[in-house]
């Protein structure tokens, strides 16, 4: 059962352990987690880095650091050079667009999928989009120059990120169109959904002024949603505290993109 708490203009997302089985790969931890021993293997739950050949995979793995990332941090800002390249495990960071410069909306997200920083995999090295970090976890960083090496050097990781770049493309212009023409309580349940597929553990806190830059409306369009899915018991919403019910309902209540972007991650 997955349980937000929403109070005080923050919303905390707790979600059900996400079975690791999709991956066996392994890395070592650095110091940057406090609570993750040093040179004790730990998986990588990544699913792209998953997918890569052993050899290559435990080389481009070895090039790296697990870092923890936290809830509300700036990886890039737009125009920004992209110094690292990140693979998260169980964090989720969302692209965000920007209007007017003040104006905020999240165009994609990513999570142990796919990769944030794919410029670089198509030799750009700036970023058209702010990450923000959406979801506290961890998640394997490579700095840019190695990554850009090992990138043009191995076809399986260049096969993996072209099928990853179609697929966030796809995801994007999804996301475009959905904004335009769904409903806000349908597109709050997708973006609940897609959420919950890419955390693993880790609880996650979002302020009501981030959710709706998430979706593109006010604040008031946000609880008033969240209390409509409520109405039809897909959630509960009690003195602050939002709770999934209804899995399965939330599904048949969120729009077609849903369905759509997950199917493209599925075969890319
Ligand atoms: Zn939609």
């Amino acid at each position: 059962m997955t349980i937000f708490d929403i109070g005080f203009g923050s919303l905390h997302l707790r979600v059900p352990p996400v079975a690791r089985s999709d991956t066996d790969a392994h890395c070592y931890a650095t110091n940057l987690g406090a609570a993750v021993p040093e040179a004790k293997p730990i998986p990588a739950a990544n699913r792209l880095l998953a997918t890569l050949p052993r050899k290559e995979r435990q080389d481009f793995i070895d090039q790296m650091q697990r870092v923890e990332l936290v809830y509300g941090e700036v990886l890039y800002e737009p125009g920004e050079k992209i110094a690292y390249v990140y693979f998260p495990n169980d964090s989720v960071v969302s692209l965000l667009t920007l209007v007017d410069r003040h104006h905020a909306l999240e165009v994609g997200l990513v999570g142990r999928e796919g990769m944030v920083g794919v410029p670089l995999a198509l030799e750009i090295s700036l970023s058209p989009v702010r990450a923000l970090v959406q979801g506290s976890g961890t998640a394997m960083r490579m700095k840019a120059a190695p990554f850009l090496r090992a990138f043009r050097e191995s076809h399986a990781l260049q096969r993996q990120l072209h099928h990853y770049t179609y697929a966030l493309m796809a995801q994007i212009t999804q996301t475009a169109a959905c904004n335009r023409f769904h409903v806000v309580e349908a597109r709050l349940a997708r973006w609940l959904l897609m959420t919950h597929d890419r955390m693993l553990t880790n609880p996650f806190q979002l302020t009501q002024e981030f959710l709706s830059q998430m979706l593109g409306v006010r604040r008031v369009g946000v609880t008033k949603a969240a209390r409509a899915l409520q109405k039809n018991a897909l959630i509960s919403y009690s003195r602050g505290n939002i709770t999934i019910l209804d899995r399965t309902g939330l599904e048949a209540a969120c729009c077609s993109c849903y369905e759509i972007v997950k199917d493209i991650h599925g075969a890319a």
